[in-house]
């Protein structure tokens, strides 16, 4: 029996997998394709939006790195990884610091037990006393938000921005995958129309995973100066196919298209392979301040899924400041020295009393 399994081998997975190790503690990580393989699966010319700086030294982690010790803008030269890019440094981690990750590895599902949990998967039941479940969201896209959905393709399957056929594209969805898909096919002369309910580039918010960044608006001055790019506001109810065309449906319009609807409307997520493992309020899987679930005791969450109060946790640099949370309450549990964790909190890697946390911009 393993004392800790970690479902997953992207950032987060192996961002909380580096703690494990240095701990000592007997772990493995599960993982169906390979390393980093979402960001594989990212289209060739997606980057990351948030930048990488090398500002370890003064205790302002890279943003985009999992360790303190380490920073992809170092690792890679550039300030916006691509998906390759991002995984080359998951990877470079992974060896540096001797990870056991077994790919190929897909969790098919976990059954709580009396000391710990079973977790079958393609090769066989493993078992472990506490469980990290790191696998994210992109392989698990929202493809079915409205009746028609499988009319249209949902952007996470688009490998290359250059092999789309078409002049005009629907893009339901204005968040930054909407935004990125209309920038990109507007980069290729292509006419664009997103569609959402609410053009988020007139919020107020100031929390980067409610409105759009400022990279993205950047691009879109940059690409849009002859308004290429058009925003509808209006819901999609549905969505048609007559013969050779798309009919979309909003609250407000009927829309004609030659091309497939691309959707941007985002991800389910993983967490609903293991659902009964939690209690649920609002779409929210409860977890207690050390992000472990209130309905089974040992299994964690970490990753763009993790929500706690308001917070939402879907860019690295916030769910970097997690790990040493989870990985201390682990490491107490299992009697292991966790004098690592200090290590964490000295570099501003640990991120606490998520309650007393404002998000405040006073000019
Ligand atoms: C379009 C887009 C743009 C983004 N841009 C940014 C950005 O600029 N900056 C930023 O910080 N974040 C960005 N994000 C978010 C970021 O990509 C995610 O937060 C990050 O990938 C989450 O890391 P993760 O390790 O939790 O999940 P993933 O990277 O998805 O890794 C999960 C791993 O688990 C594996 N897995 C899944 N299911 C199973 C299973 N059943 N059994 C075994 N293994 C499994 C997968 O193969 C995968 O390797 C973006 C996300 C999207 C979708």
């Amino acid at each position: 029996m393993f004392e800790v399994v970690v479902v997953g081998a992207g950032p987060s997975g192996i961002g909380i997998s580096i703690i494990l190790q240095k701990m000592g503690i007997n772990f493995t990580v599960l993982e169906r394709n390979d390393i980093g393989s979402s960001f594989l699966k990212w289209p060739k010319q997606m980057k990351l939006l948030t930048p990488s700086f090398f500002s370890n030294s003064f205790r302002m982690i890279d943003l985009n790195a999992i360790s303190f010790d380490t920073s992809p803008a170092l690792t890679l030269q550039t300030e916006h990884p691509s998906g390759h890019e991002y995984a080359d440094y998951l990877r470079k981690l992974s060896a540096h610091f001797k990870l056991p990750i077994q790919n190929n590895t897909n969790v098919d599902s976990v059954l709580k037990t009396k000391d710990g949990f079973v977790i079958n998967t393609n090769k066989g039941k493993i078992n472990t006393k506490f469980l990290v479940w790191a696998a994210g969201e992109f392989q698990y896209p929202k493809d079915n938000s409205f009746p028609g959905s499988q009319h249209c393709i949902h952007n996470s399957l688009i490998t290359n921005w250059d092999e789309i056929q078409g002049d005009e594209f629907f893009v339901i969805g204005g968040y930054e995958s909407g935004m990125d898909t209309a920038i990109n096919l507007a980069e290729r002369n292509k006419r664009v129309i997103i569609i959402d309910k609410e053009n988020l580039l007139n919020s107020k918010e100031i929390d980067p995973s409610r409105t759009i960044s400022p990279y993205t608006k950047d691009r879109l001055r940059r690409v849009n100066s002859n308004n290429t790019i058009e925003f509808h506001t209006g819901r999609v109810i549905r969505v048609e196919k007559n013969q050779n065309e798309f009919v979309i449906y909003t609250e407000k319009k009927k829309i004609q298209s030659k091309t497939k609807p691309i959707l941007a409307t985002g991800f389910t997520g993983s967490l609903s392979l293991i659902k009964r493992l939690f209690y649920w309020k609002e779409g929210k899987a409860l977890l207690n301040s050390f992000d472990e679930s209130t309905k089974t005791s040992g299994l964690y969450v970490t990753g763009p899924l993790l929500q706690q109060h308001d917070m939402i946790f879907c860019f690295i640099y916030k769910f970097q400041q997690r790990f040493a949370i989870v990985a201390n309450h682990i490491g107490i549990k299992l009697s292991k020295d966790v004098s690592i964790i200090e290590e964490y909190k000295k570099e501003g890697m640990y991120l606490e009393n998520l309650k007393n946390i404002k998000d405040k911009c006073t000019c």
